[in-house]
């Protein structure tokens, strides 16, 4: 017997079933559906007798017989009807779907515990789609207080994997395999913070006999999911750190120090000084770095990028630069062009848009290494994309990009290269993680956090107004366009709605451009639609001041900087999420006068809408702003992509479970510290379930 073995080892699973339940739900092994664990609980104690039953009764049961059944024909098909009475009365139960299957294993005029949600209609009372089950059955069973209900999906109801069913197989794996689940943590640990055998947990979490019996159960399987993922990204930190090797960047000289003393056009922030001692620590230790680099959208990490890439000059290598969008590219490139004027260092920029005659001049530069620094979009993914040394590869707002895409700049071919190393990875998003959500997806890397802004910036000002106030809108964008002042209105365009959605923008236009009529005003509009060219043209107009107003979509969200824009206007504020919001909300604020954000949305708002509005008008810090929306949309959306497998959690909540996730990452930082190898004696529970879990291996979570 082992865990390990097929579900269909379980009674009453067949082939096809278990096809189905690997399918639907992901459940393999009998080990899998021990780890499948109840959504929420029913508390079956209470039974009701029919005559009993409200119109607002919600859940009920109730013991009684199925006298008659029959299918009656309606609109589309035809539903299955069953007539169930008790001594007090009677009342139907009706099947939409599985008609045949369940017809055939109704028993007529024999007793069965009816569970279900109740309906009432003209009258009458119904339950659809009960949970049935023969009184002498129900009283074999073993009964708990609390009952499981099990997360299913519509083809598994369909085809008769019910909620009973689901119950009796877990019953059935406790009463066959009880001693094949083995503890997994050292008897330290569960003394430390007494906690349930794992044994116990198990079966508590899927029986509980009363809520606190379920909540030690339950803390126990959170503590031990998130204890193991912290085991297994704090493990492979130790391991890069000590076995992957990275270039060595020992001499800091002629271009990061004559850059410092005579390009610098400010004073650092302390921030970005202890950031970039951090980096230039990595960079000169002979491992690799990984490091992700946060700051809030303004708070500076472009010219933390530009002093990294100097570094790496300053030792031979190239560095490159990668941005999510042609515009923020271009911008990047146009920054650090300007920044290196004077300064012997050659700067070109690669995207999709370039030429191939200009595209063969790159490559040609970059593989005889006269190019030091290339600035780009993921054209510089290509192949054909050859460095001669790439000493480090940045990264730019790294939730946009894949997996696969960043995989790839790791693997960047270097001809120089004999050794095969890989170029130091710098990620930067202005997308701040909480803490606790940091620590379970980046455990592994290292964190670098910008938690200051550069002196003299004003905190933008956030207002929330109705539609109906668009003209008193509209008069202080004129006010502010008169002090010299540029504005930005932007548009949601949410990909579902694509063609209402550049209805709404250009309406929005033409009203913008007869409120704000030429010569007076000149109007810049910046939509995905368009050519990057003329994008860019639109682009270079606002940005040179040559236009007021930029009505926009979201393509402006990341990156760029125009420092007298001091108004943002966003339409239909309620349909963005709060981390666009934020985003667009920093490109103002950008230079040193007094900026706005007016958030208008309609009348009507969804409670989490409204949510997402106050907190805008609340805060403007970046990490509590990213708190609220961890809260309101979960950790997988906040990553905007199903990358983070280690968010993937069975049963623990990153959100809620914060402070159980800071004792298991504790835990193991001290396991590790004391028995790096897990070799102790005492620790063999937790070597052993480490090399089981296998499966955690495939956790997403470094960069390769
Ligand atoms: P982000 O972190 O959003 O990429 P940027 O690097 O674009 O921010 O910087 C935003 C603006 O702040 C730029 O105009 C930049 O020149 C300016 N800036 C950055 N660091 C400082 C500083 N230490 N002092 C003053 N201005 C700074
Ligand atoms: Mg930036």
């Amino acid at each position: 017997m082992s865990l390990s073995y097929p579900i269909t080892y379980i009674k009453g699973i067949s082939l096809q079933r278990a096809g189905l339940l690997y399918s639907e739900l992901g459940i393999k092994t009998c080990n899998d559906l021990l780890n499948f664990f109840p959504y929420r609980y029913i508390d079956k104690t209470q039974f009701y007798q029919i005559k009993e039953l409200q119109p607002n009764s919600s859940d009920v049961q109730i013991v009684g017989k199925i006298i008659r059944v029959k299918s009656v024909a309606q609109k589309r098909g035809s539903r299955l009807v069953a007539t169930f009475l008790d001594a007090t009365g009677t009342m139907e139960l009706v099947w939409f779907k599985g008609q045949k299957w369940i017809k055939d294993a109704l028993k007529i005029n024999e007793p069965y515990v009816v569970y279900g949600k109740l309906n009432h209609y003209n009258g009458n009372f119904s339950i659809p789609h009960p949970e049935l089950e023969l009184v002498k059955e129900y009283k074999k069973k073993l009964q708990t207080k609390m009952q499981p209900v099990y997360p299913s999906t519509e083809r598994l109801t369909n085809s008769g994997v019910s909620n009973k069913l689901m119950r009796t197989y877990v019953q059935y794996l406790f009463k066959q395999f009880l001693n094949e689940i083995k503890e997994s943590l050292s008897q330290e640990i569960i003394d430390d913070f007494k906690l349930m055998s794992k044994r116990d947990a198990l079966l508590y979490a899927h029986f509980p006999k009363s809520q606190e019996n379920l909540t030690k159960a339950q803390s126990r399987l959170k503590f031990e999911e998130l204890f193991f993922i912290q085991l297994q990204l704090l493990r492979k930190k130790l391991i890069n750190k000590t076995k992957i090797q990275g270039f060595i960047f020992e001499n800091v000289s002629d271009h990061f120090n004559l850059f410092y003393s005579d390009h610098l056009p400010f004073d650092l922030t302390n921030a970005q000084k202890r950031v970039l001692k951090e980096i230039r620590k990595d960079v000169a230790s002979g491992a690799h770095m990984n490091r992700l680099l946060q700051g809030d959208v303004g708070s500076g990490k472009t010219i933390v990028a530009l002093l990294t890439m100097l570094l790496a000059i300053d030792n031979g290598f190239q560095a490159t630069i990668m941005a999510p969008t042609e515009i923020l590219a271009n911008q990047h490139f146009i920054a650090v062009s300007q920044l290196l004027q004077g300064m012997n260092i050659n700067v070109d920029i690669l995207t999709g848009s370039v030429k191939t005659k200009k595209r063969r001049e790159i490559h040609a530069n970059l593989e005889d290494g006269t190019l030091d620094i290339l600035v780009g979009t993921h054209a510089l993914l290509e192949d054909k994309v050859k460095f001669k040394s790439l000493g480090i590869a940045i990264v730019d707002e790294q939730h946009r990009f894949g997996v696969a895409q960043r995989s790839k700049l790791w693997g960047k071919n270097t001809l120089d290269n004999k050794d095969g190393l890989p170029p130091h990875i710098l990620v930067m998003t202005a997308t701040p993680i909480p803490r606790t959500l940091a620590m379970s997806v980046y455990g592994d890397l290292d964190i670098s956090v910008i938690d200051e802004l550069p002196p003299g910036r004003k905190e933008v000002k956030t207002v929330h107004r109705f539609d109906s106030n668009r003209l008193s809108v509209f008069k202080f964008i004129r006010d502010e366009i008169e002090k010299g002042r540029q504005v930005y209105v932007v548009y949601p365009l949410i990909q579902e709605s694509e063609t209402m959605d550049y209805k709404d923008l250009m309406d929005g236009y033409e009203s913008i451009s007869r409120e704000f009529p030429p010569p007076k005003y000149q109007i810049s509009i910046v939509h995905g639609k368009m050519k990057p060219a003329d994008k860019e043209y639109e682009m270079q107009r606002f940005v040179k001041g040559e236009t007021q107003i930029m009505v926009a979509t979201t393509v402006i969200e990341v990156g760029v900087n125009v420092p007298n824009a001091s108004v943002m206007i966003i339409e239909s504020s309620e349909r963005f999420g709060l981390s666009q919001l934020h985003q667009l909300r920093g490109r103002v604020g950008r230079g040193a006068d007094q900026s706005y954000c007016i958030l208008l949305s309609s009348y009507k708002l969804s409670p989490e809408g409204k949510t997402r509005l106050k907190t805008m008008v609340d805060t403007t810090d970046g990490f509590k702003i990213a708190e609220v929306d961890l809260k309101l949309r979960g950790p997988g959306n906040l990553m905007g992509t199903q990358q983070s497998g280690v968010l993937d959690l069975k049963i623990a909540d990153v959100v809620k479970d914060s402070k159980i996730l800071v004792a298991a990452r504790n835990t193991a930082i001290t396991l590790l510290q004391e028995d790096p190898n897990l070799s102790k004696i005492e620790n063999a529970p937790i070597s052993q379930a480490f090399v089981k879990m296998n499966k955690l291996s495939k956790i997403w979570s470094n960069i390769s």
